[in-house]
């Protein structure tokens, strides 16, 4: 069974200060799991996870891991910018980015931080756009069909649009030996959120093999083998959560294999999880505003699709706990959804669920990833606060929420703002 990590009686107090809909973050959860993390991989001396921060863009949170020893995964701007303020050096930042454009990559060198190059052809990219080689570089492997584990889980990376050909990394590392870079770094990412602890060692196996022929065959110096993300967590109620032991344990086991009678006995593991660092650990709180009885039954929240958008998206079942109702029969069937003109702005479809009052608070789990950092303005629907549960029990607001005047903000230069600012004080 799933549990929140909120009573009512919290909420209630939580939502006299700061009104629903929010974000909530579990400061426990995080630090132990962040912990976990890195005993699992405790046997490679280099092992850091770069936190994926797309899955979380809060300096905050990123700050709580930043102090348990992690490094920061980026894809944009913004995200340099935000690690590099926290006080970042330029080794934990990792730039994984595709489709980069140049005064990002520019940046991204201008900080330190390692570039993990998506394409063969941004090597030349690189050159035009005047930006030196540093002495590490990454790469991005795509070995093209399907990747399929064990339990019938899969996904297809020839489908996908990220990294290079096994030939096209080779001729990377010798041209980017002959511009001066001596250490490399091999990355992949190869399934999404797998709910297993196959895919990591079945991975690492892949990349230590393809490290080895690599070796060989360009003499390169690799330094690091980056298994970024897709390490799942369980959004099904009924789903094992993945073991980070195991999986740690399994990834050695490979190392051992393949890496060490190769002498690649110094190659550092580094992971870029979001979505295990952080997405249980996150909860939307929202408040039923609305019942409505047609052909189903509805339940409206004041959150919507625009703070959440999984569901809306990819049909993502996010469970929900109505809190105070946690032993209560699931006596209804519900359609839990939100306010957006777009009937898929359901956050659970013919879900059972105990009998829900109006003014009842749900708890949405597992937001903690990919959860608040989706969301948009359509409908000029506004962004949530972001709350932190800290290990003390106090509640700490770590992003205000966004207001009307935020919302017209970019129309500034326009004659209508100062009617717009005039009219917001009667609201
Ligand atoms: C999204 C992403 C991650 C994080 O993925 P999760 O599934 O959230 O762990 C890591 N690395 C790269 C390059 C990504 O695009």
């Amino acid at each position: 069974m799933k549990k929140a990590f909120l009573t009512k009686q919290q909420a209630e107090k939580i939502a006299q200060t700061y009104p629903t809909p929010f974000h909530i973050y579990d400061e426990k959860g995080i630090i132990e799991n962040v912990k976990a993390v890195n005993e699992a991989f405790a046997w490679n001396k280099g092992f850091r996870e770069y936190f994926a921060v797309k899955a979380t863009p809060n300096p905050v949170l990123m700050d709580i891991l930043l102090k348990n020893g992690c490094g920061f995964d980026c894809s944009s701007m913004a995200e340099l910018v935000l690690s590099k303020s926290l006080g970042a050096e330029g080794e934990r930042i990792m730039f994984s980015s595709n489709d980069t454009p140049a005064e990002e990559f520019l940046y991204a060198e201008k900080i330190g931080a390692t570039i993990n190059l998506d394409d063969f052809t941004h090597i030349k990219y690189l050159e035009d756009i005047g930006a030196c080689f540093p002495e590490t570089m990454s790469c991005r492997y795509n070995p093209g069909g399907v990747f399929e584990m064990s339990n019938g889980i899969m996904d297809n990376p020839g489908d996908s649009k990220y990294g290079m050909t096994e030939d096209q990394m080779a001729e990377a590392f010798t041209i980017l030996q002959k511009k001066g870079v001596k250490h490399f770094g091999i990355h992949a990412f190869l399934a999404s959120n797998t709910v297993t602890n196959e895919y990591y060692p079945k991975l690492a196996g892949e990349l230590f093999n393809l490290a080895v022929r690599l070796h060989e065959k360009t003499g390169a110096d690799i330094a690091f083998i980056n298994l970024s993300g897709g390490v799942g967590i369980p959004y099904l109620p009924d789903q094992k959560p993945n073991d980070i032991r195991k999986i740690g344990e399994g990834v050695h086991e490979k190392y051992d294999e393949i890496l060490i009678p190769a002498g690649l006995n110094n190659v550092k593991i580094f992971s870029e999880m979001g979505r295990f660092m952080m997405g249980p650990y996150g909860a939307l709180v929202t408040k039923a505003i609305h019942e409505k009885h047609i052909y189903k039954e509805y339940i409206g929240v004041d959150a919507c699709a625009a703070n959440l958008m999984r569901p809306a998206m990819y049909g993502s079942y996010h469970h929900i706990t109505v809190l105070g109702k946690e032993n209560d029969e699931c006596t209804e069937t519900y359609d839990i959804v939100g306010s957006l003109c777009e009937n898929n702005d359901k956050f659970a479809i013919d879900r059972k669920l105990p009998k829900i009052d109006m003014g009842d608070y749900l708890f949405i789990h597992d937001t903690g990833a990919h959860g608040f950092a989706m969301g948009y303005n359509y409908n000029g629907r506004l962004w949530s606060a972001e709350l932190l549960l800290k290990e003390n029990g106090n509640v700490e607001c770590i992003r205000r929420p966004e207001t009307l005047r935020d919302y017209f903000a970019t129309f500034d230069e326009l004659p209508v703002y100062k009617s717009i600012e005039e009219e917001l004080k009667n609201i």
